[in-house]
């Protein structure tokens, strides 16, 4: 096992550290495990609120500097996550490059061994290609993981908090722009219909709204058909006629070629990063009369959920403070439109109000 720091890498040490400058990251560090094959890179960008908490992501990146740039970013996130829901916590994120199909127990104790060099420093969780079972694994070799089954005194799988926050944004920004929450009869399409997509469509069946489903996996869109009634669309899913497109699969969908395709009035998914350049095409929505209710904001409950692990975990005070997320995207939607400044901008705002306020936390 060996840690070194980027500065050992040569060729990407002057981009990184540009970008690490501009974005204010603490600290990333690269960990290689070659008896289990674990390539992995945690990011601290910040931790002036509390430990950097943010999930690990299993994901098969073209390249070293994509899987960099994903870290970079979705540190960058949690730190804004934690911040605007009021979580006296920091924003880390961790990345394990490979396919997880690959995954082995060594790789996950590995990977645990390198968390617990954090010294608390970094606390990590599971994200995209992760499962309540690596959590257990990684929990082998640190104390510093959330999220871990009922049974080791976790919280459990957070996406189903996860999934209720997204509905709170979503319901939020649908009376801000609407003047009504009701969902019913409103067509509803859920990109990803993994562990937060299909709980979100178990609440939006709830809700009586139409449902559109679209995922790479076809096995588990056909799984979804089995239980509900939903729509499945296959192939280019940006200029469909609904009314709300709830991005639940990866980051990066808002951009310049799906912005002008898109019919919806609502944007309101669990996806992190969805604005592929976030001062780009968060303004570009905005002039296509979109509405877009920033991921960070309403994809928070499993975060909340996690950090309840950390503090005695209490269902009811996990619910009550993720249907939080209701209000807090109106206020912020209001925000936007008293300050003429996007959404994202204005829930950064407050977000970075409270990261960089001295002795906050
Ligand atoms: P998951 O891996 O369980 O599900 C993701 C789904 O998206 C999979 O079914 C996958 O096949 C599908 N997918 C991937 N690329 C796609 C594409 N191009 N088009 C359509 N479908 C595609 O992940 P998850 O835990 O459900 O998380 C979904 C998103 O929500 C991620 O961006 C994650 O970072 C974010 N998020 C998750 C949580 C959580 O609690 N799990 C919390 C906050 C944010």
């Amino acid at each position: 096992m060996k840690i070194c720091n980027i500065q050992e890498i040569p060729g990407i040490e002057k981009n990184v550290l540009e970008y690490m400058q501009e974005k204010q990251h603490e600290k990333v560090v690269f960990c290689s495990d070659e008896s289990s094959n674990l390539k992995a890179i945690i990011a601290i960008h910040n931790t002036n609120l509390g430990p950097a908490l943010g999930g690990t992501r299993m994901w098969n990146y073209s390249s070293i500097s994509e899987a960099i740039q994903d870290v970079l970013r979705l540190s960058r996130g949690m730190t804004y996550k934690a911040a605007i829901t009021g979580l006296n916590l920091g924003g880390g994120k961790a990345v394990i490059i490979g396919d997880s199909k690959d995954k082995t127990p060594e790789m996950m104790n590995a990977f645990g061994k390198f968390v617990e060099s954090q010294c608390g420093q970094y606390i990590t969780a599971e994200d995209v290609g992760m499962t309540t079972k690596d959590m257990e694994l990684i929990f082998q070799e640190t104390n510093h993981v959330v999220g871990k089954p009922f049974e080791l005194g976790g919280s459990g799988d957070p996406s189903v908090i996860t999934a209720y926050g997204t509905l709170m944004g979503m319901k939020g920004s649908a009376k801000y722009k609407w003047g009504h929450d009701s969902l019913k009869d409103k067509k509803v399409l859920i990109q990803g219909v993994g562990n937060v997509g299909k709980n979100l469509i178990k609440l939006l069946n709830d809700e009586e709204a139409i449902i559109y489903v679209n995922d790479v996996n076809e096995d588990k869109v056909k799984e979804i058909a089995k239980n509900y009634n939903v729509n499945i669309l296959s192939d280019n899913i940006y200029n469909a006629e609904v009314d709300i497109y709830a991005p639940c699969a990866l980051g990066g969908t808002l951009n310049d070629e799906t912005i002008p395709q898109l019919k919806c009035s609502i944007i309101a998914g669990a996806a992190n990063n969805q604005l592929a350049q976030e001062y780009i095409h968060d303004e570009m929505l905005a002039r296509y009369n979109v509405l877009y209710a920033p991921d960070f904001l309403i994809n928070a409950g499993g975060l909340i959920n996690v950090y309840s692990e950390l503090k005695g975990y209490s269902h009811d005070q996990v619910m009550l403070k993720t249907e939080k997320i209701y209000n807090t995207t109106i206020e912020i939607l209001n925000k936007s439109e008293k300050d003429n400044i996007s959404t994202q901008k204005a829930a950064l705002q407050i977000a970075k109000e409270r990261v960089f306020q001295k002795n906050s936390a």
